[in-house]
Formats: structure tokens, sequence, C-alpha cells
């Protein structure tokens, strides 16, 4: 790393990294060389042991909904929507939404498979049931 870091390469940084990715349709999470745990939200540090070492990785995708909630939304502004926690396979928990589905449909303990949709021109990671584990 020779480039130095400063307030104004800040933006610049590992989620900035992660964005552009996602805007490029890939969905990226962090693996700790150090410990071999992965690691969600990008960042700099190691949160398990505190090495500096996190490389990208592309994650299998396959995860389990932890935690799934409805929100209410008037129709005439998009209509209801999921928001769910879900683990990956890899062992990190994110935020995000289940689609596919109604939004009361989806179940805690569902299989569901990370997808990256595009909404406003951005990368947004979302996810749909497992066809195969119906
Ligand atoms: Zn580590």
């Amino acid at each position: 790393m020779t480039v130095p870091a400063s307030q104004e390469t800040a933006p610049q940084g590992v989620e900035a990294q992660y964005r552009q990715a996602l805007d490029q349709g890939r969905f990226l999470i962090q693996r700790c060389t150090g410990c071999d745990r992965a690691v969600f939200y990008p960042r700099m540090i190691c949160p398990h042991c505190g090495a500096d070492s996190l490389a990208w990785i592309t994650p299998d995708g396959r995860g389990t909904v932890y935690s799934t909630t409805v929100v209410r939304r008037k129709p005439d502004a998009g209509g209801d929507y999921n928001v769910a926690l879900v683990d990956l396979q890899e062992g990190v928990r994110l935020m995000s939404r289940v689609e596919g589905l109604a939004p009361e449909a989806v179940r805690i303990g569902m299989a569901v498979r990370a997808q990256v949709a595009q909404q406003d021109g951005r990368g947004l990671v979302v996810f749909v049931p497992c066809k195969e584990a119906q």
C-alpha cells in the first residue's frame, strides 16, 4: 500500500469498493486471512482477531432467514415489503429483503439465495427462495 490514507480518500475505502462491485452485479464479502473467518459489513480490520488482512471473496450465496418483518407501505408508495436478516453459509448476517413471494410469506429458517438487483442505478443484494429446498 503506497497510497497514503487521508480524510479525502476515506470514501474510496472498503465500503466504496463493496458498492462499486455491487453496482457491477457482484456481491462480495470479506474473509480474514488471519483467522479465516468471514466478515460483513466491509471493514478494514477483522472484528474477530484484529488483523488488517481482509480479502474479498464471492460468497456461495446460500443463506437462511434469521428474522423477517413486513414493512407496511401504502400501495401508491410501492406496497408492503419484506425486511429480513439473513445468515449466509459463510457465517455472516446481513439485513436485506426476500423477494419473489408475498412479504408475509417469508418464514424464519427459509432457505434463500442471494442475487444482485438493480435499483435506481445501484446494485442491491436481495434474496429469493431456494427452489430446490421447497
Ligand atoms: Zn481475523
